[in-house]
This record gives structure tokens, C-alpha cells and sequence, in this order.
């Protein structure tokens, strides 16, 4: 007998609604639900394979523990017994930096990574946090921290409304879209096109994004800032900047046009190898425009210039008053986000509060930069102690950030690692403990995350589509026990972890005068709630009193949990609105167009302006089959044109002597690696183009059928000391690299 389930996708940013078949205990069907209010029954290749995700035979059924330097089975008492010993000594004798905590992508896709590790990371107090963010967006935090006073707020393009649409460094067709949730981005697009908008793409790869545009700018890598600058000067120059109603809101205009003032088009053409004429063109098309939207993805930020892109692409929206309108760019409001505060100064965005121990990074949004993991764990200085002990949760930096092979040798170095994980990776392999959460079937689901990204304000949430396994345990009691043996309350009642919560939310709410709980008794509110679990009962009172909440009573039409429950498909809560100045936390009160961080970073870019490759630069890929490393043990998800070949240009590889398929030698500053060659004019001369989250061929990790066709690491080509200043970002796109046909 089978039947169908509800569950959100959880394989990639655009959180499509799916109708799962389930037959027992197994998922054996998955198709676009119909009714869902935001995908509307979009489904891609990777969603349709959520039962071969679900059911892979190489996830971990049990956790691990480490004895005699094997890894063998145990029970989930011995495991958390373990953790405990394993961490409490290090932090007791060397403080709290000794042990580290590393925040994987996964996180953001699963409820569990959002509830816990705040929790985690509050009670540990370690300055030692390094996440994905900075092999990925935290330039773009960092630039809407020093903007609006919040990194959280970080406007999306109105997809639907727009018409005229500035990509930068994404690939949508291929990603399906991030920090920018939109369930069916192709579609989305070719709406745009069919009501007359415009689409432009700027990329060094002619990607199926580029191949859909009206124009296509095949820049030199790394060079997005010094093209978005060249743009805002011209902007400046030829009165074309009009702020519209968010004049009232901005503050740093003449400020900024003197700033800006020499990056004229002549001034950046050589270096980005586009046309003055171009840069003028792109620049008065944005203007002209009835609506338009700025929006840049990886391409943009991973480059030396990350935070003055991400910055540019917002001062362009800015000052040809596009951000805060429909058809612009625009803050959603999540259902699960705080309560709006009034408009008025904020507490501001500081930068480097602390920094690294070895080089000296400074923190952005608490964290170090990930590329300098290896040697705070390696290295030892008069500074401090370096990292003992480890917490890493759903995260693969050995794969994921520059330099694995010294990170691997780091990891295997530590007094103690504990790795949540599904799977035995190149990463897990090295852990004294592993705790394994259940497969995505078993768990339940609310995007909060996506949803503070989302191009439609909207809610979900599914429950399990198939009960908990036997001798399985929640993702969210894994990781509230785990927080518990961390800071010393081994044996506590996991629930204690969420009534906690519970218990300081509610008395920092009845205290706000904004609340809608303001003087109520905290105790009446937390009985109150709703939910079969603790984390359900979370989500209910997050919605309770959030924007559109029932405030306890105050407004008794607003969301709860049991309202959400009875929306099986969702809850649409309109299209997205202006919400100025209200998402602004600055010490002003008011966008800061040129925060004293950016300007002091201005002349590293205008010394860029003389800069040029000596030789090949290598930029990444996505395929609509791959995130990350995640999927690479699924044979449907793998093979085919889903294969890890360097991208070579023709004329490139004639000069060099490679064939189509030949084995291509390609050296950076951290190692090199073979490859093999696929000739193809999507990339520009002088670009070769290699995707990341490959090389499965490390003994000790179980991905049986990844390791058929491991492919190799792209981040061993980085020695890991390119970073872009002010956010940490690692340098990944336009990266130097020799080439050579290997025997
Ligand atoms: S687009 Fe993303 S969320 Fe939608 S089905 Fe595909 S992987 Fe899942």
C-alpha cells in the first residue's frame, strides 16, 4: 500500500513544496506539489530524486565512536558519554577558543541548524566560529551590515514585477536561485522576458542563464566592482541618479559621487575587458527603466572585491531608486522574523570586534574565515592556544574550503572532533564521534532562512513524512544533547534545552513595549503553546509573535502553529511591500551609502584598475544536479553532463596542445591536480572553469558510489591566503593557475 506525504525540499535555497509517494518505510516517488502557494508544483531533477537521497544505503544508521583508533558502532548514551569527555576537558583547561565550532550549508536547510546552534554557540561563548559564509556570502552580509546597520537585511529582487533584470555572477538555471527564493527561477525569468523585461547577464561563462538574456557582458573574472563603480560614475556624470521617495531615508550622496569620481568606463575597461560604450549602455538601461533590480550571486562575492561588489550592486539600486519599490529590489518579512521595531537609530555593524589568532583576520558577523581553520588549529603562536577540539555540524571543509589536504592533516591532529553527519565523509572520517541524523523524510520543516530571502512572503511548515526509524534520533534532540554535553549539563533533559529558549524569548517579549505581549505573565504564554514537540512549540510561539502572528490573543486572526498545520500547502502572505525605514539599524537611522570601511577599501580597488592576469584565471560551475558535495553518492543525481571536466576555451586549448577528454595539469599556489579537458566556448579565453565539492578519493569516507568517480578538489588549488579583506570571504573565482596537457 502506498501513500503520499507532504515535505518540503530541503536540496537547494528554492524550498519547492513536494508530494512524496511512500510505500513502508521508504520514499519511492517525489513530484512538484500542485497546490503549493510558492512553488505551485515546480519540481527539478534533485527534487524528483529526494527518494534516492532519502533512501541512499550509505547514510549512517547509528552514531559512532572511536576506540582504538577505529571507528565502530554505538549506542546514542555511549556516543553523548563520549562527546562530553571528549570536549569538557579542552574547554576547562584551555578556555572556550580551543573549541571550535564549524557551520555547514545544511544548516540552513534543516530546522534543527536553525534552532540549535545559536543556542550551541551562546553557551559556549567561542570566538572559534567559522561557517560556510566565507567560502560563499558573507561579503553580502557584511555590505548590508555597513548599509543598513543589520547583515541580515539583505534586499531581493522582485522577480515577478521587475523589467529589467541585472544579474551578476549568477546562474539561476543552474542553482535554481540563492539568497533569492523562488521556487521555479527559469520560469520566473521567461515571465519576465514575455512581458516585455529586460535581462542581462554578466558572466565569463556564456551560462543557460547568459544563453536566456537579452545581453550578455562576458566580464574578466574578479572584476564585478570595478564595472558596478564605472557604472555609478556614470550615473553621477550624466544626472541619471534619482533617489526617488527613499531620498529621506539616505545619507553619504555627495559623499559617495566624490568617492566614485574617478572610476569613469576608460578607467576600468582594460582591466574588465568590456567596452566604455558598454558600461554607459548598461548604466542608462538601469536608469531608463520603468523598474529595475540589481541582484549578484557567488561570481561576485568570492573574488578579492567581494564586499565593494555586493556593496555597488545596492548603491546601484539606490541610486536609481530601486531599492524598497515593487519592481526594485525589497526586504521580505518573514513570518518567523522579530516583530518590526520603530524606525529610529540602531546599535550599527561592527568588524573585526575580534581576530584570528595566526594572521589576524579580522571577525565579520562573529566568525573567522574558514580559509583560516587549518592553521588556528596547526599553528601555534604566543596569542593564545590553538584550536584542540572541534564541533563540526553538517559541514565538509575538506572539501569545502582552500587547502583540504592541510586541513585533513589538521583535523586528524586534534585531541577531539565531533562531526553531525549523515554521511562518513572526507570530513567525518576524522572524528572521535559522529551522530548521524535521521534521512530529510523523517524530519520536519520550516525555511527559516529562505523565507527572510524569499521573493513572496509565505509559510510552511511539514511534519515528518515517515516516523522516526528504530534506534534513530531527532536532528534537533541530537543537537540539543550535544549542546548540553558542550557546556557541561551532560545527562540533562534535552527539553530543557527548548524551554529555555522558550522561557528567555517570552520575558524579553513581555518587557518590549512593541510587543503585543508587553506586561503579560511569561509563564500564562509558554503554557499556552501549542506543538507536539519542543521545537514545534518554538515555531508556534515564533509565529505568535511574529508580523503576522496572533500575538497571544491580541490579534486573533493572526498565524499560529495550529493555523499553519491546517494550511497543509502553505499560507501565501502577499507579495512583497516597501517596508522603509524599518529594516534599518544604523547609527543614523538612515542608509549609509559610504561606510568608513568601504571608503577606506576604495583605493585597493582603484589600484585594481591596473591589474591583469599574467596567465589563465580559474573560475567554478554549478550543475542543476549537484549542491556542494552533497548529492555525489546518488547515481541518478551524477554522470551524464554532471561530471567534474575543466572547461577549456578552444583557442586555449589549440595554444596549449589539449584535446577534448586529454588530462590537463592545473597548479595554483596550493597544489595541483589532473583533470580532464572539455573543449567548449561557454568560457572566454583566458578562463578555464572547474565545479567544487568533488574528490571523494580519501581512504576512510563511505560514499561508495561517489568514489567510483571522485573527481577531484578544486579548493587544493588554494593555499588559502587569498581572502577579500573585509568580509574573509576566500578568493575562489579568478584564482591564477598554470596549465599543462598532463602525460
Ligand atoms: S529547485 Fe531546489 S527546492 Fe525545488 S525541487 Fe529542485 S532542489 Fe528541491
Amino acid at each position: 500500500m502506498s501513500r503520499t506525504a507532504l515535505r518540503i525540499c530541503p536540496l537547494c535555497e528554492a524550498t519547492c513544496g513536494l508530494t512524496l509517494t511512500i510505500e513502508g518505510s521508504r520514499v519511492t516517488g517525489a513530484r512538484g506539489d500542485g497546490e503549493d502557494v510558492f512553488s505551485k508544483g515546480f519540481v527539478c531533477p534533485k527534487g524528483a530524486a529526494f527518494g534516492a537521497v532519502d533512501g541512499d544505503p550509505d547514510r549512517l544508521r547509528t552514531p559512532l565512536v572511536r576506540e582504538n583508533g577505529r571507528l565502530r558502532e554505538a549506542g546514542w548514551e555511549e556516543a553523548f558519554d563520549a562527546v562530553a569527555a571528549g570536549l569538557r576537558p579542552v574547554v576547562e583547561r584551555y578556555g572556550p577558543d580551543a573549541l571550535g565550532v564549524v557551520l555547514g550549508n545544511p544548516n540552513v536547510h534543516t530546522m534543527a541548524g536553525a534552532l540549535y546552534p545559536p543556542v550551541l554557540l551562546g553557551a559556549l561563548r567561542t570566538r572559534s566560529l567559522f561557517t560556510a559564509s566565507t567560502v560563499d556570502q558573507m561579503p553580502k552580509h557584511v555590505s548590508s551590515g555597513l548599509l543598513f546597520g543589520d547583515a541580515h537585511a539583505i534586499a531581493v529582487p522582485d522577480l515577478d514585477r521587475t523589467d529589467h533584470l541585472l544579474l551578476i555572477g549568477a546562474n539561476p538555471l543552474e542553482s535554481n536561485g540563492s539568497l533569492c527564493t523562488a521556487p521555479d527561477f527559469p520560469g520566473r525569468l521567461k515571465a519576465l522576458r514575455a512581458r516585455g523585461g529586460h535581462l542581462t547577464v554578466v558572466d565569463p561563462r556564456r551560462t543557460r542563464t547568459a544563453r536566456l538574456a537579452d545581453r550578455h557582458v562576458a566580464i574578466r573574472p574578479g572584476t564585478d566592482a570595478l564595472l558596478l563603480a564605472a557604472m555609478a560614475q556614470v550615473l553621477f556624470t550624466e544626472g541619471l541618479v534619482d533617489l526617488g521617495g527613499l531620498a529621506p531615508h539616505v545619507e553619504g550622496i555627495e559623499e559617495l559621487r566624490a568617492a566614485l569620481g574617478d572610476f569613469t568606463p576608460e578607467s576600468v575597461t582594460a582591466a574588465c575587458d568590456v567596452e566604455a560604450d558598454e558600461i554607459r549602455a548598461l548604466a542608462r538601461e538601469l536608469a531608463a527603466a520603468r523598474t529595475a533590480a540589481v541582484y549578484a550571486r557567488i561570481g561576485s562575492c568570492t573574488v578579492p572585491h567581494g564586499t565593494l561588489a555586493s556593496w555597488l550592486v545596492d548603491v546601484l539600486n539606490i541610486l536609481t531608486g530601486n531599492l524598497d519599490r515593487p519592481g526594485g529590489v525589497l526586504f521580505p518579512l518573514a513570518a518567523t522574523a522579530r516583530t518590526p521595531r520603530p524606525p529610529g537609530p540602531g546599535h550599527g555593524f561592527a568588524l573585526g570586534r575580534w581576530h584570528s589568532r595566526v594572521r589576524r583576520h579580522p571577525e565579520a558577523k562573529g566568525e573567522l574565515p574558514l580559509a583560516a581553520l587549518a592553521e588556528e588549529i596547526d599553528t601555534a603562536t604566543e596569542e593564545g592556544e590553538p584550536i584542540r577540539a572541534l564541533i563540526v555540524v553538517a559541514a565538509n571543509p575538506v572539501l569545502s574550503a582552500p587547502d583540504g589536504n592541510r586541513l585533513d592533516k589538521a583535523l586528524g591532529s586534534l585531541d577531539f572532533l565531533v562531526s553531525v553527519d549523515p554521511y562518513l565523509n572526507e570530513t567525518s572520517r576524522h572524528a572521535h564521534v559522529v551522530l548521524p541524523p535521521p534521512p530529510p523524510s523523517q524530519s520536519p520543516h520550516h525555511d527559516f532562512a529562505f523565507n527572510a530571502f524569499a521573493v513572496r512572503n509565505q509559510v510552511r511548515y511539514t511534519r515528518p513524512a515517515i516516523p522516526l526509524e528504530p534506534g534513530r534520533m531527532a536532528e534537533t534532540e541530537i543537537l540539543a544533547r550535544l549542546t548540553l554535553a558542550a557546556t557541561g549539563m551532560h545527562g540533562a533533559d534535552p527539553g530543557a534545552v527548548d524551554a529555555m529558549v522558550v522561557e528567555q524569548a517570552l520575558g524579553k517579549a513581555v518587557r518590549d513595549p512593541g510587543s503585543p505581549v508587553y506586561g503579560r505573565d511569561p509563564g500564562e504564554l509558554a503554557a499556552s503553546l501549542t506543538g507536539g514537540t519542543g521545537p514545534e512549540r518554538r515555531l508556534d510561539m515564533m509565529l505568535r509573535l511574529g508580523p503576522y502572528g496572533d500575538g497571544f490573543g491580541a490579534r486573533p486572526d493572526g498565524l499560529t502553529l495550529a493555523v499553519l498545520l491546517a494550511h497543509p500547502h502553505g499560507i501565501d502572505l502577499g507579495p512583497l511591500r516597501p517596508r522603509l525605514p524599518g529594516p534599518l539599524k544604523t547609527r543614523s537611522g538612515k542608509v549609509e551609502l559610504l561606510p568608513a570601511p568601504i571608503a577606506a577599501d576604495l583605493p585597493r580597488l582603484r589600484a585594481a584598475r591596473d591589474e591583469r592576469p599574467a596567465g589563465p584565471v580559474l573560475v567554478g560551475r554549478r550543475h542543476l544536479r549537484s549542491n556542494n558535495s552533497w548529492m555525489h553518492n546518488v547515481p541518478v543525481l551524477t554522470g551524464g553532463s554532471n561530471r567534474c571536466t575543466l572547461h577549456v576555451h578552444p583557442e586555449d586549448a589549440a595554444r596549449l596542445g589539449i584535446r577534448d577528454g586529454a588530462r590537463v595539469r592545473v597548479k595554483g599556489a596550493g597544489g595541483e591536480l589532473v583533470a580532464p579537458a572539455e573543449i567548449t566556448d561557454a568560457v572566454r579565453p583566458g578562463v578555464v572553469s572547474l565545479p567544487h565539492g568533488w574528490g571523494h578519493d580519501r581512504p576512510g569516507a563511505r560514499l561508495a558510489h561517489a568514489a567510483t568517480t571522485p573527481g577531484v578538489n578544486v579548493n587544493q588549488l588554494l593555499d588559502g591566503t587569498l581572502l577579500d579583506p573585509l568580509s574573509g570571504n576566500a578568493v575562489l573565482n579568478g584564482i591564477p593557475v598554470e596549465l599543462a596537457a598532463a602525460p
